[in-house]
């Protein structure tokens, strides 16, 4: 725990963002953090609350009260070991875990709660800081080779937890740098990545080797794979959903993720071709999920005339709602910084057309106003509001409308089965996909998450891929329970 009164003493305290027109003339990132005695003093409002929810708020079952009392004592590399122990990468969930943790944390049925995510930003960053990440080779060598494929943070973290286990370890990675979407999906101004990267030389320096452009199934053939004794596939789940609607194929009516891609690339000073920019335009972004989001980020940062986002469906409630209460994450109304920036938002609005010119160029978008109708034992019924169309100017529109699932190619070269959505299929607890060796993690066997369970995932696969090779694993598991039943 902290300070006995520290939750009676001290309110709650998050870092602060540089001022909007300020952080919108650049990609770099705007927090401005608490100095060490207010982080400190956030430390001690953890209460002794005798049954802490964070943890199982908490997808890696982050030890949150250990880490906040030794931050409140001063105690910054004890609180590292203890964060690093269930988290290999809390520089990315300090950064942009959406803190289920919080959500369930005690001291918020009465108060705002522990600002847990920034203290776990905070130990981090002190640890890189200190020289207190070091590599930690394995001591020895198992003489077994994996084979990981992706290099999101599910593979990242199966890698490190498997080289730690002594196996040999390959990352395949498709893209020209390591990262998955923490690279190329969410903005620089959310990440920058050289956060990625010095999380990366580390995992180098411990004895991890990463191929790039390397695109398994494609020219990196699956009897190369098989090569390996396991194969943990952590492809993540990138196929985009897009509208059947009018005009679709408009000059101007483009993914989100060709959009955000590009300017990480730009960002990075690589080449990009004909970058779609929304510089000078009217923008509408379909989709108001964290894509959306990020989407209205990089619109604003690219000079757009204007940004509207429209979403499907109704507006949240601006406190938690009834229907999810506490410890639950919350169904809650979230105006992220992007939001905050500068954007019209728009609810319950549907796509009717895409308007073009004779050159097929994108002109406007005709709406029509929705509800959404619920009938017991059915699915819910979308009706539109009659009287209700609208035509909004428009240049470009970004589809932010989510992803179906994984690729198939590896599932179909392989041989693994799938679910009903296309997700690899391998048991929640055991990992393990039809074939014996081969796992699968994160996005590709989940669907689209969150990076909280990426690590999570890819860090108990890894200690079931150590059971499958060795009989019996030493690798940490948040739910020992998980162990490998009906592999020897
Ligand atoms: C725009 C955007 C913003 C997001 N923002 C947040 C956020 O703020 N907070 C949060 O928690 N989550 C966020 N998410 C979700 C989060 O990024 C994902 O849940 C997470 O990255 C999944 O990790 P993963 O390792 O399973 O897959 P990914 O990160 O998708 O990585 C999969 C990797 O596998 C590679 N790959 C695929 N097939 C092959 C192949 N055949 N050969 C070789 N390599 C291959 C891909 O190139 C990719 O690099 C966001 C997602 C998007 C799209
Ligand atoms: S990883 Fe996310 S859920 Fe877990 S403690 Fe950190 S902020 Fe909370």
């Amino acid at each position: 725990m902290g300070k006995v009164t520290g939750f009676k003493e001290f309110e709650r305290k998050d870092e602060s963002y540089k001022a909007v027109e300020e952080r919108v003339h650049n990609y770099n990132e705007f927090t401005v953090p608490l100095s060490e005695a207010e982080i400190t003093e956030q430390g001690s409002r953890c209460m002794d609350c005798g049954i802490p929810f964070c943890h199982s708020g908490c997808p890696l079952g982050n030890l949150i009260p250990d880490f906040n009392h030794m931050v409140h004592q001063g105690e910054w590399q004890k609180a590292s070991l203890i964060l690093h122990s269930t988290n290999n990468f809390p520089e990315f969930t300090g950064r942009l875990c959406p803190a289920p943790c919080e959500k369930a944390c005690v001291l918020g049925i009465i108060e705002d709660p522990i600002s847990i995510e920034n203290i776990e930003k905070n130990i981090v960053e002190r640890a890189f800081k200190e020289g207190w990440i070091k590599p930690q080779p394995p001591k020895k060598r198992t003489g077994k080779t994996v084979a990981v494929v992706g290099s999101g943070p599910a593979g990242l973290a199966a890698a490190q937890q498997l080289n730690r286990a002594g196996h040999t370890v390959t990352v395949f990675e498709r893209d020209d740098e390591v990262g998955g979407l923490l690279r190329y999906g969410i903005p620089n101004f959310k990440m920058e990545k050289g956060i990625i990267d010095r999380r990366v030389a580390i995992l180098e320096a411990e004895g991890i080797t990463f191929k790039v452009n390397a695109n398994v199934g494609v020219n990196v053939s699956i009897d190369e794979l098989k090569s390996f004794d396991a194969i943990t596939l952590c492809g993540g789940a990138t196929q985009r959903r897009s509208l059947p609607t009018p005009g679709i194929d408009a000059d101007g009516v483009v993914q989100a993720m060709d959009f955000l891609t590009q300017q990480t690339k730009v960002v990075l000073g690589k080449e990009v071709k004909d970058q779609v920019l929304a510089t000078g335009k009217d923008v509408i972004v379909i989709g108001g999920g964290d894509t959306g989001s990020d989407c209205v980020g990089t619109s604003n940062r690219q000079g757009a005339k204007s940004v509207a986002n429209f979403e499907i469906m109704p507006k949240p409630p601006g406190h938690r709602s009834p229907s999810t209460p506490w410890p639950y994450w919350p169904l809650q109304l979230k105006t992220s910084t992007s939001h905050k920036e500068g954007c019209d938002r728009n609810w319950l609005i549907n796509t009717k057309e895409f308007i073009k010119d004779k050159n097929g160029k994108l002109t406007a978008l005709k709406t029509v106003n929705v509800e959404w109708k619920m009938v017991p034992g059915q699915r819910p019924q979308l009706i539109e509001i009659e009287g209700s169309e609208k035509i909004w100017p428009c240049d470009l529109a970004l589809l932010a409308l989510g992803f179906t699932g994984p690729e198939a190619t590896i599932a179909e070269q392989l041989g693994i089965e799938t679910d009903a959505r296309s997700n690899y299929k391998a048991e929640y607890g055991n990992y393990q996909t039809n074939i014996p060796n081969v796992f699968a993690a994160g996005d590709m066997r989940r669907g689209q998450s969150l990076i909280v369970w990426a690590i999570s995932e890819g860090r108990e696969a890894a200690r079931q891929v150590d059971i499958f090779l060795m009989g019996k694993s030493d690798l940490p598991s948040k739910d020992i329970a998980g162990d490998l039943v009906g592999v020897q």
